[in-house]
């Protein structure tokens, strides 16, 4: 493994050679803290979310999902509290003009880009929405955000879900999407930028079992990075401070990852009670409530929000994935990722271009497409392609040499090991299909 210093600069290099992630408008000189997902981050980043969507919507029973839109008006935020208090305290270095958030210092008079002391201003409140307009007209009427968490869209459509799906309380609501802050100091490449990806539940339970609910969600999230991969002990669950608690919450939690420069938060897991549901109703007019048959009573459920970053739980599994070792001489460098996150699952390689084995591996390229994502490579020696997949973390590489001519049969490699097997092509996918569970 690289020392922790150099992990950062290993990964960011990697992500750019690679094709994971490109810093964005590059040949514009690049635009500060945007990036862009690169044919294999794409993949990854798709992966990602997917598990997730896997996890939360399809293996459940009592959560639906939604994708609601990114623009929208000044009274959702009014109410959910955001043009008010979404914001942070920011701070100038008269002496170098960096800007820092106060709340991040480590000292509240040293400036930590030039080292003046004194020379910070007082803080002030700084919005982190971006504000536009909707419409031809700039004129107040047609004042749109873009939303700063996808968790309002949740909340808005509470009643419209509720009638539609049938559901009732536990239930929960999950949706996958780009939010936008204006932060005031991005970076550490993707884990704070301006535009991100989010991947939220909103799980609306009856009052007394929020406690209960809470516990449960706090456990599963932990779980869902160690069942992808992440090593538990870059992981770990810090219930917040009283101090630091949002005034509505009873409980917060952040699952956070051993990132090189400290812990940093993955996702935070809230116990939010009423609140949302509450603010939206008194602004809205509308009731937003469940209406318990049962016992024929009304309530508003509280809501229990696990609020993840999908674009920084990319970033925490290439690094956890990412490994360095000593192979013949050779530094070997392997993304050990979970086969359910790796971009591709698979790569077929035919050992040379030569048409006769060409037309055998577009077959079993073929046979395996519909089943998962495949890489297909015939350049290059077989030991730089499998040395390639290794730094795209795919797990199985599919080799079609001249034998397989005679005894329709492949090599497959597998990543960690690079342990090779002979695999008759006929019982190939059953093969894979085993060992990709
Ligand atoms: P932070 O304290 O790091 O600013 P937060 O507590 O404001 O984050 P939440 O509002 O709880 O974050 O958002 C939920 C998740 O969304 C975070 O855990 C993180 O994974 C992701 N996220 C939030 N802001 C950003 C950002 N600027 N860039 C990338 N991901 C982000």
């Amino acid at each position: 493994m690289p020392d922790v210093e150099d992990l950062m600069d290993k990964v960011v290099n990697l992500c750019k050679r690679r094709g994971f992630v490109f810093p964005s408008a590059e040949i514009y000189g690049g635009f500060r803290s945007t990036y862009d997902y690169g044919p294999v981050g794409v993949l990854m980043l798709r992966n990602v979310k997917d598990s997730w969507w896997r996890s939360m919507v399809q293996m459940r029973t009592d959560v639906v999902g939604l994708d609601a839109a990114i623009l929208g008006p000044p009274a959702v935020w009014e109410a959910s509290g955001h043009l008010a208090n979404f914001t942070d305290p920011l701070v100038d270095c008269r002496s170098c003009k960096a800007r820092h958030r106060a709340d991040h210092l480590d000292d509240p008079s040293t400036c930590p880009t030039c080292g003046a002391v004194g020379t910070l201003t007082e803080a002030r409140s700084f919005n982190l929405m971006f504000k536009t307009h909707a419409g031809p007209v700039e004129d107040a009427g047609a004042v749109a955000y873009l939303r700063p968490e996808t968790a309002q869209g949740m909340f808005i459509n509470f009643a419209n879900v509720l009638t539609a799906s049938r559901k009732r309380p536990p239930f929960g609501i999950a949706q996958i999407g780009k939010s936008f802050r204006n932060e005031i100091t991005p970076g550490n490449f993707v884990f704070r930028t301006r535009e991100f990806e989010q991947m939220e539940l909103e799980f609306f339970v009856p009052p007394d079992e929020a406690g209960k609910w809470y516990e449960y969600w706090c456990n599963e999230r932990y779980q869902w990075y160690v069942d992808h991969g992440i090593d538990p002990s870059l992981l770990r669950m810090r219930p917040h401070d009283a101090d630091e608690l949002s005034h509505y919450s009873s409980g917060t939690s952040d699952v956070e990852f051993a990132f090189p420069w400290g812990w940093g938060e993955l996702e935070g897991v809230a116990n939010r009670g009423d609140y949302d549901l509450t603010q939206h109703a008194q602004h809205s007019g509308e009731r937003l409530e469940y209406f318990d048959q049962a016992t024929n009573s009304r309530y508003v459920p509280h809501v229990i929000e696990p609020a993840a970053g999908a674009t920084r739980a990319m970033m925490a599994f290439l690094i956890a994935a990412y490994d360095e070792e000593e192979v013949r001489g050779e530094t070997r460098t392997v993304l050990r990722l979970h086969h359910r996150i790796a971009p591709y699952t698979v790569a077929v390689l035919p050992l040379s271009r030569k048409d006769e084995l060409v037309g055998p591996a577009q077959r079993v390229l073929e046979a395996l497409q519909p089943h998962w994502m495949c890489d297909y490579d015939e350049t290059q020696a077989i030991g730089r392609r499998y040395r390639r997949q290794d730094e795209l973390g795919t797990p199985y590489c599919v080799t079609i040499d001249f034998d397989t001519l005679n005894d329709g049969a492949v090599t497959v490699r597998e990543r960690d090991s690079m342990a090779q097997d002979r695999v008759p092509i006929e019982g190939l996918v059953a093969y894979l299909t085993d060992r990709l569970v």
